[in-house]
């Protein structure tokens, strides 16, 4: 681990490059508060943070907030909160709508230099002469008109709002993020959930982001990979304005197997009811893989396992989730769970049986004393599940698992369908090799066993990439939701909302609803282990 860790360093080193100074370097998270944080901003926060203290620098926390129609203080709050739990915090937090006004000043002196002007092209032309390296016939407009179109913008008016301001980069340059790209739109009917409605026109993302990076001290600008296009049209904006540069250091995108990251695709699904909420079990915002049992700690160790590697990763789940595996297994409790269906009525004769159900103290793990003791039942009535029952054979020796060896005496059918069992103390007999190992739970009326759901959960999609142009409703899995009934022992009743642990022979869960005197039942969600594909 110590290797792989000092390995890992040495690549960032390289990563940062000469420049950076130790006491020098800011970074910035610079997430838009238009949904709830997801795996792939985990990546671009923890980088941020990882490289602010490496270098013993600043780490902004900044909410690029120029887009009213999909930004809400409910994100943020919940952005920061995320944070938090990642145990990422800024040294200061800002907002791009800090400096509106600047933005506002510095697009003017653009248009008065002759670097913007106003343009009245509908979008879909746009776009085409932008294809196709043909000027727009506004291109040559005078700093006057400029200027007044503009301020006619500003105030959100009809006419206004038919026009946006572009920089004059480039008509034709081959990469065509040079072509004369949006730096200012009207957006006149949304309130911004900060600056209120002051502003009718607000700066693109293309603008912003190397204005508001200069004027804050960024020395490090972290972006995913796919601006890299834009990466020039950034220094343009620095340049033209006679601002600080900023070093650009990109990275791959963070991508998942059948997995939509994408805050506006993943509000398509809230929207339609197809999840519970952003924190949905089968979401892969950092909400969503908590409640199905990711842990914090496995986020980060995958996250910098991972690095700044250039190419676009996609992942398979099952290597992260076999990392949270790793950790959890020597950490969880273990209790017991059986599948409610066609439960296999069993009775304990012979010596060592307690006539009388009794309560004895088991290790919750054997390997990890510091779990401490949970309470187990013994008694002469026993339950099993039927899959474990239908492969005994009469006269055969069984364990019952944490008490002891048995004899099958016989077994009572319905057809094909174990009713019952009658077996026989063997705890003398200490022969666990070839002994079939089964689960168990005392059926005494005195200590009832809870009832639980067991749940889960398939991909929301059924292609493994889905490209831009595929229509998500075509790719649909139709059942997402699996839910099973079981009974586990009265020890389960005790834990609490997020609690993880293993069901023996059955694998790790994590409570996501206590009973509730409603008569609703404890639902625990099954927490993948890499292992089980959860695809059906
Ligand atoms: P989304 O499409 O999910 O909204 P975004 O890039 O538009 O993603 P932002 O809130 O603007 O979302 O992103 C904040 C930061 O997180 C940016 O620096 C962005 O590059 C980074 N980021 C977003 N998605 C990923 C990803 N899948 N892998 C790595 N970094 C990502
Ligand atoms: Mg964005
Ligand atoms: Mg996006």
């Amino acid at each position: 681990n110590k290797a792989r860790a000092s390995k890992q360093a040495a690549s960032f080193d390289l990563f940062l490059g000469d420049e950076a100074k130790k006491g020098e370097v800011v970074t910035r998270f610079p997430p838009e508060p238009s949904g709830y944080l997801h795996v792939g901003h985990a990546k671009a926060a923890i980088l941020n943070q990882y490289f602010a203290r490496r270098y013993e620098g600043k780490l902004i926390i900044r909410f690029d907030d120029t887009n009213p129609n999909k930004e809400k203080e409910e994100f943020e709050d919940s952005i920061i909160e995320d944070l938090e739990l990642m145990g990422i915090k800024g040294d200061s937090t800002s907002h791009t709508s800090d400096y509106f006004d600047e933005l506002y000043k510095l697009a003017i002196q653009l248009i008065k230099q002759g670097d913007a002007y106003a343009d009245d092209t509908i979008q879909e032309e746009m776009r085409a002469q932008r294809m196709d390296g043909i000027a727009s016939k506004r291109r040559d407009s005078t700093v006057e008109e400029n200027m007044t179109r503009f301020a006619e913008m500003s105030t959100g008016s009809d006419e206004g709002r038919k026009w946006c301001l572009r920089a004059k980069m480039s008509v034709d340059n081959p990469n065509k993020a040079m072509r004369d790209p949006v730096i200012y739109r009207v957006n006149a009917d949304t309130p911004h959930h900060r600056a209120g409605t002051t502003w009718k026109v607000y700066p693109t993302y293309d603008f912003a982001c190397p204005v508001v990076d200069s004027l804050e001290g960024v020395t490090h600008a972290l972006r995913t990979n796919e601006y890299r296009d834009r990466n020039p049209q950034y220094a343009w904006m620095l340049e033209k304005l006679g601002l600080r540069n900023v070093n650009i250091w990109d990275f791959g995108r963070l991508n998942f197997v059948y997995t939509l990251l994408s805050k506006r695709k993943l509000q398509w699904f809230v929207d339609r009811g197809f999840v519970s909420g952003w924190d949905d079990p089968r979401f892969p915002t950092i909400r969503g893989i908590r409640r199905r049992g990711m842990t914090i700690d496995c986020i980060q160790q995958f996250i910098l396992a991972t690095g700044p590697s250039q190419q676009v990763i996609n992942m398979e789940w099952d290597s992260i989730w076999t990392l949270n595996k790793k950790l959890l297994d020597p950490v969880v409790p273990r209790y017991t769970a059986l599948d409610e269906k066609d439960l296999v009525k069993c009775t304990l004769s012979g010596a060592g049986v307690p006539s009388q159900p009794e309560d004895r103290p088991v290790p919750k793990h054997k390997k990890n004393p510091e779990l401490g003791d949970k309470v187990t039942v013994f008694g002469k009535d026993v339950l099993l599940e039927q899959a474990d029952a239908k492969t005994f054979e009469e006269g055969e020796v069984i364990t019952l698992m944490d008490w002891g060896n048995v004899k099958v005496k016989t077994i009572s059918k319905n057809g094909d369908k174990v009713e019952s069992i009658a077996l026989e103390a063997d705890f003398d007999n200490k022969d666990f090799k070839k002994t079939k190992k089964t689960t168990w739970l005392s059926s005494s009326e005195a200590r009832p066993s809870v009832k639980v759901h067991l749940v889960d959960y398939d991909y929301l999609i059924t292609k493994a990439k889905l490209e831009e142009e595929d229509k998500v409703d075509d790719f649909l899995t139709p059942q997402t939701e699996f839910k099973t009934e079981a009974i586990a022992d009265g020890n389960v009743s005790q834990l609490e909302r997020g609690q993880a642990i293993q069901f023996e022979r059955k694998g790790y869960f994590i409570v996501d609803q206590v009973a509730k005197d409603s008569g609703e039942k404890m639902i625990l969600v099954r927490i993948p282990d890499g292992k089980v594909e959860t695809t059906k």
